[in-house]
């Protein structure tokens, strides 16, 4: 008889692609307390796996939960019920108008091999519960203001295919 090798393998959900339902549902906010513990390592878990991953959602691994892992300046964040808000346009010293949004090809992880202009804020404030559990306040610009708002887009059920 053969000695069957038994090793436990740990489940972490991988990333839904295309079609799959989850990715068009609206994500639930995490209550006070909860342990997203197994969210967040799924999240990182698959995010730093891919070399061009800047950022992904909860629900990219089929967890319906306000929850995404970004990757700005090269260092992984997770933002718990993140929300943003833009910051308008402004005049430079110039008196030259800064635009406030900026339209740009995005990929997605769900989406292999997608590529979709897409009009975003440049420059945004946004809301957030970090992972020690404080409130946060931050603001963003360009690339890491464009990356929130994508991750943001996924917990609303939206994609760069659909809703954007
Ligand atoms: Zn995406």
């Amino acid at each position: 008889m053969a000695k069957v090798k038994s090793r436990k393998r740990k489940q972490i959900p991988t990333i839904l692609k295309n079609n799959e339902p989850a990715l068009s549902m609206v994500c639930e906010s995490v209550k006070e307390g909860e342990d997203i513990s197994k969210i967040t390592q799924a999240l990182l878990y698959n995010l730093t796996k891919h070399k061009h991953g800047v950022g992904l959602a909860a629900n990219q691994v089929g967890i319906l939960k306000r929850v995404i892992a970004v990757k700005i300046g090269g260092i992984y964040k997770i933002m718990i019920n993140p929300s943003f808000c833009s910051i308008p346009a402004e005049s430079d010293d110039n008196g030259e108008i800064i635009p406030a949004t900026e339209v740009q090809y995005e990929g997605c992880l769900s989406y292999p091999g997608v590529l979709k202009q897409v009009s975003r804020e440049l420059h945004i404030k946004v809301d957030y519960i970090n992972e020690q559990g404080e409130s946060v306040l931050e603001k963003y610009n360009d690339l890491a203001a464009r990356i929130i708002q994508h991750e943001i887009d996924h917990l609303n059920g939206k994609c760069i295919l659909k809703g954007v």
